[in-house]
């Protein structure tokens, strides 16, 4: 699992995730709805994973 820091991110309303479609309240880096456990998992999807894959 990619560890994606978003302490610097910010949280608003429920809105629906653009990867999920489920009420988030985070925010990612471009200020869209996000959970950022989808924002990891689309990470890990786009990035080969180094070390850990099986
Ligand atoms: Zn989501």
């Amino acid at each position: 699992m990619t560890g994606l820091d978003w302490r610097r991110h910010t949280i608003g309303l429920l809105r629906p995730c653009l990867l999920c479609h489920r009420p988030a309240l985070m925010r990612d880096e471009h200020g869209q709805p996000c959970h950022k456990v989808c924002a990891e998992q689309a990470a890990d999807r786009t990035r080969p994973a180094r070390g850990t894959a099986a």
